[in-house]
């Protein structure tokens, strides 16, 4: 039995198939889609996405003709591991009954966070985490053409909307009672994202907390802002609820704890994306990273191990990459005060460059990487810049793959021809500069 029929647990589902071609798999969906992309609303709620069936890659036909038994309005609503069964309730028909299983996979992902201010619950208050927000986002953007949005919470779905909303024409405002914009970020490259939302036309009110919420308006500490819709993008937990006190171990995160087979420490039991912890790879410690990329890996993961297979999920880096317009951003491993957590002495380096060559007007990119002082193992790296700057992260989060120092990135053999990188690409620039610090025994923190 599957639980979630989105990336984790579609992913999971696939697999066991494609290895055991006999086995019984029931997935129940509460919701009316299988497999689809919400990575992609932001771009259906912007316009550059025509309909919402866009976003599905696999329907429940297309599954059940994989003889995967997929039932839709289908919600589990508690397990009991000592009789091996899950309670499920039929949405559509108000019935409740118990199924059982030799093999449960838990792909429920995540619930995004409510602040506890009135008004939240406002028919024009949205959160987006699956196709049904999207389309009840999509729904009231198209009937009441809002005017002025008020987004709450700078991370990337805050941002991502926020563009959303300028190309549909709409006055944009974004509120955070943070400092910068982007918590994954430092401040100081946070700062360059907070430029560019200005440059975009979006009006910034950091450090302003969110008191209230009406029909017309947000209320701050500080101000009310006209609002005739509410997005929120205050982030988002582990959907564990629904195991209550079943005795599937929960970790410091509120994700389920799983091995690397993506195993509980349950027998049979797995579980898979937003809704279960993983290992950081630099610092060694459980987090919850919710993005669509680990939810594909680890079900896949899951279900060859449910199918009798090996298979490992390594971890993560927390590699992650969004744009406004035109300023793309990219992280991976540990930023400042990540690398400060985890107890690391680092230092760090920041350089301005192009991301091709400045003669053929290259736009700006800003790369900031951090280094272990004593070995110079790469920590982690920002980047924020114009075209073709955010998917550089990726070098670097190769790089922590491989734990290569800063003098090995400074020496990699990068491409270079002038429309797409300066003849030192900005990556090696900054891990230079990075080498430079680690020498000259300068700021290390
Ligand atoms: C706006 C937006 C933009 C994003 N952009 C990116 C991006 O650019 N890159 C990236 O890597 N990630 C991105 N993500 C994150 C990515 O979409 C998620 O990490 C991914 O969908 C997680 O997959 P999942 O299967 O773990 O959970 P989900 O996709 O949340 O699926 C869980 C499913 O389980 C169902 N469910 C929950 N509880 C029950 C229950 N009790 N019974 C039955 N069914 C249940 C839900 O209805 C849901 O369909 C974005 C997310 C959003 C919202």
């Amino acid at each position: 039995v599957v639980i979630g029929g989105d990336a984790g647990g579609m992913a999971a589902a696939s697999q066991l198939r494609r290895l055991q071609p006999d086995a019984e798999i029931v997935v129940l969906e509460k919701g009316r889609w299988t497999s689809y992309s919400a990575c992609g609303i932001p771009y259906l709620i912007g316009g550059q996405i025509s309909a919402l069936d866009h976003l599905v890659a696999r329907t429940p036909e297309e599954f059940r003709a994989q003889r995967i038994d997929v039932r839709m309005q289908h919600e589990a609503t508690a397990i009991d591991l000592d009789a091996r069964t899950v309670e499920v309730h039929n949405l559509e028909r108000g019935r409740t009954f118990a199924l059982g299983f030799a093999q449960l996979h838990l792909a429920t992902g995540a619930t995004p966070r409510r602040p506890e201010v009135p008004g939240i619950d406002g028919p024009h208050v949205h959160a987006v985490q699956t196709l049904a927000d999207a389309a009840s986002l999509l729904a009231d953007a198209e009937q009441n053409r809002p005017q002025r949005v008020c987004v709450i919470g700078v991370g990337y779905i805050g941002l991502e909307l926020a563009e959303s909303f300028l190309m549909r024409g709409a006055e944009v405002t974004v509120v955070d009672r943070a400092a910068h914009a982007m918590a994954s970020l430092d401040a100081d490259m946070g700062a360059l994202v907070a430029q560019a939302m200005r440059r975009h036309g979006i009006t910034m009110r950091l450090e302003e907390s969110v008191m209230g919420i009406d029909h017309a308006a947000v209320t701050t500490n500080e101000r009310e802002i006209p609002a005739d819709l509410v997005i929120l993008g205050t982030g988002v937990r582990p959907n564990t609820t629904m195991l209550g006190e079943c005795g599937i171990p929960l970790g410091s995160t509120g994700g389920v704890v799983v091995d690397r087979r993506q195993q509980t420490s349950i027998p049979g039991v797995f579980a898979a994306g937003d809704c279960c912890e993983s290992r950081h790879l630099v610092s060694g410690k459980p987090v919850n990273v919710a993005l669509g990329t680990y939810a594909n890996k680890q079900g896949r993961v899951a279900g060859i191990n449910m199918g009798g297979g090996y298979a490992t999920f390594p971890g993560v880096a927390g590699t992650a990459v969004t744009k406004l317009c035109a300023t793309e951003i990219g992280r991976t491993g540990l930023n400042e005060s990540e690398a400060s957590a985890a107890g690391f002495e680092y230092v760090s380096a920041k350089i301005d460059a192009t991301t091709w060559a400045g003669y053929l007007d290259g736009p700006p990119i800003t790369v900031k990487m951090l280094a272990e002082r004593r070995t110079g193992r790469v920590l982690g790296a920002q980047i924020v810049g114009g075209s073709g700057a955010a998917k550089r992260i990726d070098v670097v989060a190769t790089a922590l793959a491989a734990r290569m120092t800063a003098d090995d990135v400074a020496a990699l053999d990068l491409g270079y021809a002038p429309p797409f990188s300066t003849v030192w690409d900005p990556v090696a620039v900054a891990a230079r500069q990075l080498l430079g610090r680690l020498t000259e025994g300068g700021a290390s923190r």
